[in-house]
């Protein structure tokens, strides 16, 4: 895919994927059932939306994507050489999980909460993912590879880096916003970027993992 300015909104699964992906989680209080599946799957608008950019070079300390934006980490220009473009995303499952979590906790409900909150996390770190294979296997079909994913925050890229990202998908169609933290709303979205390696690289190389030789052991974004 040689285009620098896709850019797409795609619900990434069905929401009766989720039931799937989370079965067996059904819950039992005192007096009722509570079946958070359903509610969740009635909450949540998975959407994910992507940009393939071209990147212009690659020096020690930082990517420079065409157009003038230049992300600052060592290590995700470590990962990232020999990429010709990067593809960055923003995923999210929407706001209504958030209101309900809320609605949960003040009724006191903590446990259902705290479910449903892990839930959040864990469908849209599976969206993710299921996106980010998806473009490999596509790559991979042409000879080529995708990197490991990164988002703002993980190893030495900054968090207020996530403004650049924001900037580079040019427009937002997926009401996420970032916080003066540099912190997104909705809270379960995901952003990052991966890159892809070309196809003189034959076969393509293995993705470069940091994570191999860091010493932070318990790094919760941790690759192995
Ligand atoms: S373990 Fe991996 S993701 Fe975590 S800081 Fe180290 S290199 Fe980065």
């Amino acid at each position: 895919m040689e285009s620098t300015t896709i850019v797409e909104t795609i619900p990434i699964f069905e929401n009766n994927a989720v039931a799937h992906l989370l079965e067996g989680m059904r819950y039992r209080s005192s007096s009722r059932h509570i079946n958070l599946s359903d509610t969740f799957e009635e909450l949540i608008t998975p959407h994910l939306q992507y940009r393939i950019i071209k990147i212009d070079h690659i020096n020690k300390g930082s990517v420079h994507l065409r157009g003038g934006l230049n992300l600052s980490s060592p290590i995700l220009a470590k990962v990232m050489k020999n990429c010709e473009h990067a593809v960055c995303f923003i995923a999210t499952i929407g706001s209504d999980v958030e209101g309900e979590i809320t609605r949960l906790s003040e009724e006191n409900h903590l446990s259902y909460a705290y479910i449903l909150d892990t839930m959040g996390s864990t469908v849209i770190e599976s969206m993710v993912d299921k996106f980010h294979k998806s473009m490999g296997k596509q790559y991979g079909a042409k000879g080529r590879g995708v990197t490991l994913r990164f988002s703002p925050g993980y190893c030495d890229w900054h968090i207020t880096e996530q403004e650049k990202l924001f900037r580079a998908l040019d427009s937002n169609h997926l009401d996420v916003e970032l916080t003066d933290s540099c912190l997104m709303r909705p809270r379960k979205s995901i952003s990052g970027i991966f890159g892809v390696l070309p196809s003189s690289i034959n076969p393509p190389a293995l993705p470069y993992n940091p994570c191999s030789k860091c010493k932070k052991k318990n790094c919760p974004s941790r690759r192995n």
